[in-house]
């Protein structure tokens, strides 16, 4: 059994989504998780700013426009078929519509989870009505019945494979399984999900816990491509990475893979492919447990952007052992991770993506050491077989950055990248720099 995921603009319209109902209905008995209609979530978060704001007109108005998409949705998507299965679904979604507008009429407490959740609710009822109309034995899951994360954040695993196995197994007869990416419930039993992009890691979760054969992720690209498509021309897919190369250029910007969903694939070995919704034929990304049999090869480029730096400058670094540590226990307390390292003798600079306490964090570092801070600066993230032994690929890199200043470098972290830290405003050329260096 597999799992495919398929992506907002994969069930962004009426046709789109008979064109993933086709798709699946002929791959076999596999679980579907969706995403919400591409741009869905983008009007919830609206509704709910607005909810928040206490601006209710402004909720219901937004909330008015969306259910106005969705009826052309409806008409489109159900046009000659069976109009039980129209007015079943038109209940279905309606439910959700509902939802949101009772959040309306009362203060705004949590609101907001409820309501980002409608998104997945609705995609999934329209391809669950579709796919009854055309007679396939379908049947759906509710993502809230077996998807949780603990009070830090995390999924658990062990519950969610506690709790779908039964569910796989009472419905051994269906010829599909669907249900919501991104969803789930909190450790207080709340609804909550798994942050913005988060359905790959649905998709992820899923095939961890089932222990499926293959992951696929169909989104709107073949693949993981080289370099970021919104920003350089011509850049072609990359066949095959390994989990750890997927990770870097997920975590540095690559959007087409939620960074969490390396994880779970990872520690249980099931591949994941990513796959294009708009050429299914074409062969995609297979990401996996093995090493390249191609070595010495540079494989990717990402960029990660709205990165501060950090510098801490101290005269007493010099042999203090126990400076770094004092340093690393202030972003310890404020929970912010570090993304890069470069130090010398007198001083270190991190950076970090997370500024909501930045203010406070170089008070505390203010106490014993100089700081200065850069905003508004992009990691480009290189990715390949870069072990130390393969000499010459980082200097390929670093030729390819010769006319850009560069703020830091971090190289020999891991076997897989190289970092550099740069403006915002040279992000471009860079990454145009890099493609003509390395993959031209
Ligand atoms: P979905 O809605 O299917 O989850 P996303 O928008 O999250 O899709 O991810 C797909 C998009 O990721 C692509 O349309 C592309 O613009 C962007 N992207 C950024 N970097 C890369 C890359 N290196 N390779 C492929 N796509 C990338
Ligand atoms: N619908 C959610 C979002 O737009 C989750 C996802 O698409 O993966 O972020
Ligand atoms: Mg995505």
């Amino acid at each position: 059994m597999k799992v495919m995921k398929f992506g907002g603009t994969s069930v962004g319209s009426a046709q789109r989504i008979k064109n993933v109902a086709k798709l699946i209905t002929e791959r076999g008995r596999n679980i579907v998780v969706l995403s919400a209609m591409a741009g869905t979530t983008n009007t919830l978060v609206e509704i709910s700013e607005y909810l928040k704001c206490g601006n209710a007109d402004g909720a219901k108005e937004t909330l008015n426009g969306l259910i106005r998409k969705y009826s052309v949705v409806f008409e489109e998507l159900f046009e000659g078929c069976d109009e039980q299965y129209k007015s079943a679904t038109i209940n279905a979604v309606n439910e959700c519509f509902g939802t949101i507008r009772n959040f309306t009429e009362t203060p705004y407490s949590t609101a907001e989870k409820t309501i980002l959740a409608q998104g997945e609710k609705m995609s999934t009822a329209l391809m669950n009505g579709y796919l009854q109309s055309q007679g396939v034995k379908v049947v759906m899951i509710d993502a809230l019945d077996f998807m949780r994360i603990d009070a830090n954040l995390e999924p658990e695993i062990g519950f969610i494979r506690d709790r779908i196995t039964p569910l796989l197994t009472r419905h051994a007869e269906a010829d599909l399984i669907l249900t919501q990416g991104y969803i789930c419930r909190n450790s207080t039993g709340g609804i909550d999900n798994l942050q913005r992009g988060g359905s790959d890691l649905t998709a992820s979760l899923i095939g961890a816990a089932i222990n499926a054969e293959e992951i696929e992720i169909w989104t709107d690209i073949d693949g993981m491509h080289n370099n970021d498509p919104r920003y350089v021309e011509d850049t072609k897919p990359v066949s095959h990475l390994h989990f750890e190369e997927a990770a870097e250029l997920a975590y540095f910007g690559a959007k087409i893979l939620h960074p969490a969903c390396v994880l779970p694939a990872k520690l249980n070995n099931i591949p994941v492919r990513l796959l294009n919704t708009m050429q299914p034929e074409a062969q995609g990304t297979i990401i996996d447990n093995q090493f390249s049999a191609s070595q010495k090869v540079i494989k990717a480029v990402a960029a990660k952007d709205n990165i501060t730096a950090i510098k801490i400058k101290s005269g007493r670094m010099l042999l203090a052992y126990g400076f770094l540590h004092k340093v690393f226990e202030i972003f310890e307390t404020y929970k912010v991770p570090i993304d890069m390292i470069a130090t010398s003798e007198v001083g270190v600079s991190v950076t970090i993506d997370d500024d909501r306490n930045l203010q406070a964090i170089v008070d505390e570092l203010k106490k014993f050491a100089t700081v200065t801070v850069d905003k508004d600066m992009v990691i480009i993230c290189v990715v390949g077989d870069l072990v130390w032994h393969n000499s010459g690929l980082e200097t390929l890199a670093l030729d390819a950055m010769r006319d850009i200043p560069v703020r830091m470098i971090s190289y020999g972290g891991s076997d897989h990248n190289i970092s550099f830290l740069i403006r915002k405003e040279d992000k471009v050329s860079a990454l145009n720099s890099l493609s003509n260096q390395l993959f031209k």
